[in-house]
C-alpha cells in the first residue's frame, strides 16, 4: 500500500447529525488551523431527524434548548418538526460552510489506535463503491448517535404471519402508506407513540395506542410566548440567549422537583392528564406508570394534542398484553380482540454504542463495556477518542457545546505542551455503573455494549448541564487522571504505520 494516497486530518469526525455538526462548528472556530472531515454513512446530514420519516415526527424538547448556542432559534413553534430541524441544521451548515468538509456514504468500519505514531488508523466503507478506504487522523470525534439505524427494535409477536393486513415500523416508514378511513394499531407508549396517535388519528378511521403498561405524559404548550415576544423588545440574539436559560433553568426545576418529591411529582402529572380527560375516563389504567417520573424519559404532547384525539374519539388507549397476532388483528390476554388494518409497532430503538465500530489500541481489541467514561466524553485508556452522548432528561444538544468547547481547550492545551497523546486513566479500582442510568427497556438490553461511569468526579456522567458548564466550560482542561505524552513520530505526516 502506498503510504502517500492515505488522507490524513487532525480530527476525524464520524457523523453529520445534529452532535458532529455541532462538532465541526467549534473545530473550525476554535481551532481554525486543525485540518478535520466528517464521514458519514448516509447521504444526508440530521441523522435521526432525516431518518425518521413517520406521520407527525417532532422534538419533545424545546428548540431554544435543542439547538445550537451559536445560533438562534428563530421558528416560532418551540417544539418543532422534524422539517423544520432540517431546515435549521442545513442552514448551520450552509451559513459556516461545513458542507465541503462532509464526505457522505461513508461508513466507518474500524478505528484501531498506534501510540507509536499518535495516530488512529481508519478504515472506512464507500456505500455507493463498497470499496474501502482508509484514513489516518490524530483525533477520532465519534458522534454516532445511540441506535442502529438499518433497524428498530421489534419484539417477537406470536401470530405475526396470520395478521393479513400491514405491519409498519416508525423507523421505516413506507412513503406511500395510505391510512386514510383505516383502522390503526399502533403498540407502544414511547414518545413515537404518543407522536403517531395524534398524527394519524387526522385522517385514520381510528387509531388504538396498545400499551402493556402506561407512561408519563406531559401536554407542553407548542409555542413559547416569551421566546416570540422578547425579540421585538431586546433583538434575536439576546431573546434566544435569555429563553435558553430560562428554559435551562425550567428543565433543572422539573428534573429535580420529580427527583425530589416522586409522590407530588405523580400527582401532578395525573392532574394535568385528567384535566385533559373525558369525566369518568380510567385515568389510572392508562396514564399511572409504575416507575417514578424522570426514572424513565418522560413524553411531551405539545397543545395536548394526542388528549383531544381521545376526547374526540378519533383515538383511544388500551392497557393490556398481546396474546397472538390474528388474521383480522391482535387477541389480547384479557381475551378481547382489537381489530386493524394497520399495524404501527413503534416498539423502540436497537441501540448501538459508538456506530457499531470496533476500535483497537495498540494491536488490543477495546472491549467497550470495560471502558469507564471520563467527564462524559472520554473514555479510561482509549487514547485521542471523544465520544459524543447528549443528555437524556434535557435537551440533547445543551451538551454538545459544552464537550466542544472543553475538547477544543483541550487541543489547544496539548500544542501548548507539546502533547499529541492523551488519555484518562483510573486512579485505581473503582465501583462502577452503567453509563446509561435510566430504566427504559431499551437501554437495559443493551445496557453491556456501552461503556460504565465511575462513581467520584470527572468519572462520573452527570446529566446535569449546570454541573457539566462548571467542570466543561469553566474547569481546567487538565486534571490529575488525565496522562498526556508526545510520540517521537507524531509530527510526522507520514503513518510510519502502514509505510
Ligand atoms: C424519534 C426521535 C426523537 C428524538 N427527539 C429528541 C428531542 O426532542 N430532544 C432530545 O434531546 N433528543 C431527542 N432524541 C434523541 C436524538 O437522537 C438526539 O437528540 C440527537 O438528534 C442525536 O444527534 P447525534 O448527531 O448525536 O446522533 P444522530 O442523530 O443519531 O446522528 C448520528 C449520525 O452518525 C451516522 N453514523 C452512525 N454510525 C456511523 C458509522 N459507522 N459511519 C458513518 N456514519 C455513521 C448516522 O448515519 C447519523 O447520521 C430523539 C431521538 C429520536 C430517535
Amino acid at each position: 500500500m502506498n503510504s502517500t494516497s492515505i488522507e490524513h486530518v487532525d480530527v476525524l469526525i464520524l457523523g453529520a447529525g445534529i452532535s458532529g455538526i455541532g462538532a465541526a462548528y467549534y473545530l473550525q472556530k476554535m481551532q481554525p488551523g486543525k485540518s478535520f472531515a466528517i464521514l458519514e454513512a448516509r447521504n444526508e446530514i440530521g441523522g435521526t431527524w432525516d431518518l425518521f420519516r413517520y406521520p407527525g415526527i417532532r422534538s419533545d424538547s424545546d428548540l431554544h434548548t435543542f439547538s445550537y448556542e451559536f445560533k438562534a432559534w428563530e421558528n416560532e413553534k418551540a417544539i418543532a418538526s422534524a422539517d423544520a430541524i432540517m431546515s435549521y441544521l442545513r442552514e448551520t451548515v450552509a451559513e459556516n460552510g461545513i458542507g465541503k468538509a462532509i464526505r457522505f456514504g461513508h461508513k466507518v468500519i474500524s478505528a484501531a489506535w498506534s501510540s507509536e505514531d499518535a495516530r488512529w488508523l481508519v478504515q472506512v466503507e464507500r456505500l455507493d463503491t463498497g470499496k474501502h478506504l482508509t484514513m489516518t487522523c490524530g483525533w477520532f470525534f465519534c458522534a454516532s448517535g445511540y441506535y442502529r439505524y438499518d433497524e428498530g427494535y421489534t419484539p417477537e409477536f406470536p401470530g405475526r404471519e396470520r395478521f393479513t393486513g400491514q405491519i409498519v415500523h416508525p423507523q421505516q416508514w413506507p412513503e406511500d402508506l395510505d391510512y386514510r378511513g383505516k383502522r390503526v394499531v399502533i403498540i407502544g407508549s414511547g414518545a413515537t407513540a404518543v407522536t403517531l396517535v395524534p398524527a394519524m388519528a387526522e385522517t385514520a378511521g381510528h387509531v388504538t395506542m396498545l400499551q402493556r403498561s402506561p407512561t408519563y405524559i406531559v401536554p407542553v404548550p407548542s409555542e413559547d410566548r416569551i421566546a416570540n415576544t422578547l425579540p421585538k423588545l431586546i433583538g434575536r440574539d439576546r431573546a434566544y440567549a435569555v429563553t435558553r436559560q430560562k428554559n435551562i433553568a425550567k428543565q433543572r426545576l422539573i428534573w429535580r422537583f420529580c427527583q425530589q418529591y416522586p409522590r407530588a411529582a405523580r400527582r401532578l402529572i395525573r392532574h394535568l392528564n385528567a384535566k385533559q380527560l373525558p369525566t369518568g375516563y380510567p385515568v389510572d389504567e392508562h396514564f399511572r406508570p409504575a416507575y417514578n417520573p424522570w426514572d424513565q424519559r418522560l413524553c411531551a404532547v405539545p397543545d395536548a394534542d394526542m388528549f383531544k384525539a381521545i376526547r374526540d374519539g378519533r383515538a383511544s388507549v388500551v392497557t393490556d398484553q398481546i396474546e397472538t397476532f390474528t388474521e383480522r388483528g391482535i387477541r389480547l390476554q384479557s381475551g378481547r380482540e382489537l381489530e386493524a388494518d394497520i399495524i404501527v409497532t413503534a416498539t423502540g430503538l436497537n441501540l448501538l454504542a459508538f456506530g457499531g465500530i470496533s476500535l483497537s489500541v495498540d494491536g488490543v481489541a477495546v472491549n467497550v463495556a470495560e471502558k469507564v467514561a471520563f467527564k462524559g466524553f472520554l473514555l479510561s485508556d482509549v487514547p485521542n477518542f471523544v465520544y459524543m452522548f447528549g443528555y437524556t432528561n434535557s435537551s440533547w444538544t445543551l451538551k454538545v457545546g459544552l464537550v466542544c468547547e472543553h475538547f477544543c481547550r483541550l487541543l489547544a492545551h496539548m500544542d501548548a505542551h507539546g502533547h499529541s497523546i492523551c488519555y484518562p486513566q483510573l486512579p485505581g479500582p473503582m465501583e462502577t455503573r452503567p453509563l446509561l442510568e435510566v430504566t427504559s427497556g431499551y437501554v437495559k438490553r443493551a445496557a453491556g455494549q456501552f461503556p460504565h461511569q465511575g462513581s467520584v468526579g470527572p468519572w462520573r456522567t452527570n446529566m446535569e448541564y449546570r454541573i457539566d458548564h462548571k467542570m466543561l466550560r469553566e474547569g481546567p482542561v487538565d486534571d490529575d487522571h488525565l496522562r498526556f505524552a508526545t510520540s517521537p513520530r507524531a509530527d510526522k505526516r507520514e503513518p510510519a504505520l502502514i509505510a
